[in-house]
This record gives structure tokens, C-alpha cells and sequence, in this order.
């Protein structure tokens, strides 16, 4: 047994719809996938490569309850499919990519924008406005074996019952499977990976108090309140 000079941590779970629960290993996120946020955040929507940042697997939290970023000025939401990955691999072929997916979630990308703002104009990471506490709300999985792979469905963000973000699956610049691939030719992906696939346009900022309702069609919905 191995002598830990300080506690071992735990391992970050996300239950899995059905039973049993799914360890978290790593949390990528991709930037900009869907063409009318890229546009919203001044960007070219043409289809470069995606780019990738991280959030810590501890920022993943399925609570109902998540407390408020007191950091933030602007403390925005992004509303995402969250893919999972069940088995490693490197330089996947996009035709076999799906077969790595163990299922799917949604999720919700919080940010600190102004942090971001500025992180973006002098160049420097965007980890503190990213991969904070807290900072990777997610549904319950579901098993890819129970709902299948879903190309396309209605993903919204609502806010207090108002409809604040509703894209589609069929319009992400990079579909699944090319975001799999893409990733495992720059790291080499494992079982516990999560992906935050990006977020279609309508991002805004909240408050606390706030209630955050995100679901896709044909994969699922859940909610959360900022305390
Ligand atoms: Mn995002």
C-alpha cells in the first residue's frame, strides 16, 4: 500500500442513468463549435481546427445546488453536450471514434468572462477563467448502448424558465467523432475523459439566485441553482 504523505483525493464520479457510476479522469472542452457563438465572440466561424482547454476532473459537480462565483463580473453560462469517453486510444480514426464513446451528458461550461476577456487580449491562459471550483455542472450519463450516438437534437439553456440558448446538435463546425479524433492526435485520450463539445450562441451572464435548466433532445436534461 502506497504511503501517502498527505490524503489520497478522491476520485470524481458522475452517476451513470440505469447504475453505476463513471470516474472522471480528465475534462476537455472545445472552443467555439458552433458557428453563430464563434461569430457572437468576434471569431471566424470557418472550419479551422478545433482548439482544446482543460477544467480540473474536482471542477465536475452534479449538485443541485452550486454556489456563485464571487470573483466574476461577468459570470456567464455555456450549455454543451458532454461526450465521455469509455475506451483510450490514439490518433483515432473519425470512423472509428464513436466506438471510444462509453455515452453522453450535457453540461454546463461556466466561465468567468471578464477573466477570459482579458486573459485573451495579453495572451495569457484561460485556466482561473475556466477551471475554477464548481465550474462543470453535468447531467447523470447516458450509456451510447442505451441511447445510441446522437448527431443531431435540440440542445437548450434556460434560465429561470426563459429559453436563453437553443442550437442544434447537426450544427457543430466539428460533429463527435472528429472532435474525438482531432483530440487523440494531441493527447492520447483514456476511459474517464470527459468533452465539453461547445456551445451554440445566446451566452449571457447570471446571478445568484438563478436557476440553470439545460437539456438536449434524445440525450437528457437537468438543472441547477446558483446559491
Ligand atoms: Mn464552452
Amino acid at each position: 500500500m502506497t504511503d501517502y504523505v498527505v490524503p489520497a483525493f478522491p476520485v470524481t464520479t458522475v452517476p451513470v442513468e440505469g447504475g453505476g457510476a463513471f470516474p472522471v479522469r480528465r475534462v476537455f472542452c472545445v472552443g467555439r463549435n458552433y458557428a453563430d457563438h464563434a461569430l457572437e465572440m468576434g471569431s471566424d466561424p470557418t472550419r479551422e481546427p478545433p482548439f482544446f482547454f482543460s477544467k480540473p476532473a474536482d471542477a465536475v459537480t452534479t449538485a443541485a445546488e452550486i454556489p456563485f462565483d464571487p470573483i466574476s463580473k461577468k459570470f456567464e453560462f455555456e450549455g454543451e453536450l458532454v461526450v465521455a469517453i469509455g475506451k483510450g486510444g490514439s490518433n483515432i480514426p473519425s470512423s472509428q471514434a464513436l466506438d471510444h464513446v462509453y455515452g453522453y451528458s450535457v453540461g454546463c461550461d461556466l466561465t468567468r468572462r471578464d477573466m477570459q476577456g482579458e486573459a485573451k487580449k495579453t495572451g495569457r491562459p484561460w485556466d482561473m477563467s475556466k477551471g475554477f471550483d464548481n465550474s462543470a455542472p453535468i447531467a447523470p450519463l447516458q450509456p451510447a448502448a442505451k441511447i445510441g450516438h446522437p448527431a443531431e437534437g435540440t440542445l437548450t439553456l434556460s434560465v429561470n424558465g426563459t429559453v436563453k440558448q437553443k442550437g442544434d446538435l447537426s450544427q457543430m463546425i466539428w460533429p463527435v467523432q472528429d472532435v474525438v479524433a482531432y483530440l487523440s492526435t494531441l493527447v492520447a485520450l483514456a476511459p474517464g475523459d470527459l468533452i465539453y463539445t461547445g456551445t451554440p450562441s445566446g451566452v449571457g451572464p447570471l446571478v445568484r439566485g438563478d436557476k440553470v435548466e439545460i437539456a438536449c433532445d434524445g440525450v437528457t436534461k437537468f438543472g441547477f441553482t446558483l446559491v
